[in-house]
């Protein structure tokens, strides 16, 4: 299922496996800067002003510049969607709380459209040294949070209890069927 993993992590810098985030081979020592995705609806203002934090990402220049585009793209596209709908809501004077309701969903459509086709790498900044990392490659994901000590979003504990639950069913069978008997 293409959904992103999420990658929390409490450091000042982040460091990258070699690999190109984007396309996966080795990146050479390519570094290619990305600012951090608005964190809510308050924060499209500091993203505006280009006050929001930078990252360097593992990538080759060109794979890094068109992710780097795509995520662009996308972030104005919710802007110019929200504002659309603040614009629509004032000229046929909607009450505030359908204009309210009306940003929200606005809001979330791309979102929803992410999280179903999500794009290699994008982050948010939480506050301090705080980062949430969303990657599309899940095995790439587990590396960055190996590299920074951070932290693998939850629902993978269910997919590791599932390989617990195999081996303890291994080791019960292999203890059922006794050691091979003499002849
Ligand atoms: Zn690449």
């Amino acid at each position: 299922m293409p959904l992103s993993t999420e990658v929390l992590v409490e450091k000042e810098t982040i460091e990258f496996p070699e690999q190109c985030v984007v396309c996966g081979r080795h990146a050479g020592g390519d570094h290619v800067p990305m600012r951090a995705n608005p964190h809510g609806i308050n924060g499209m203002v500091p993203w505006l002003f280009g006050r929001a934090k930078v990252l360097e990402f593992s990538a080759h220049r060109d794979c890094g510049s068109r992710l780097r585009r795509v995520v662009l793209a996308r972030n104005l596209l919710i802007l110019f969607m929200v504002t659309g709908i603040i614009v629509v809501g004032f000229v046929y004077e909607w009450n505030t709380w359908l204009i309210l309701a009306a940003v929200i969903v606005g809001a979330l459509v791309p979102t929803i459209w992410q999280t179903l086709r999500p794009v290699p790498f994008e982050f948010v900044h939480m506050g301090n040294n705080t980062y949430k990392l969303m990657f599309r490659n899940r095995d790439y994901a587990r590396e960055v949070a190996d590299l920074n000590d951070g932290i693998l979003e939850d629902d993978d504990r269910e997919e590791e209890e599932d390989d617990v639950d195999r081996l303890r069913r291994e080791m019960r069978e292999s203890v059922n069927e006794g050691p091979p008997e003499r002849s």
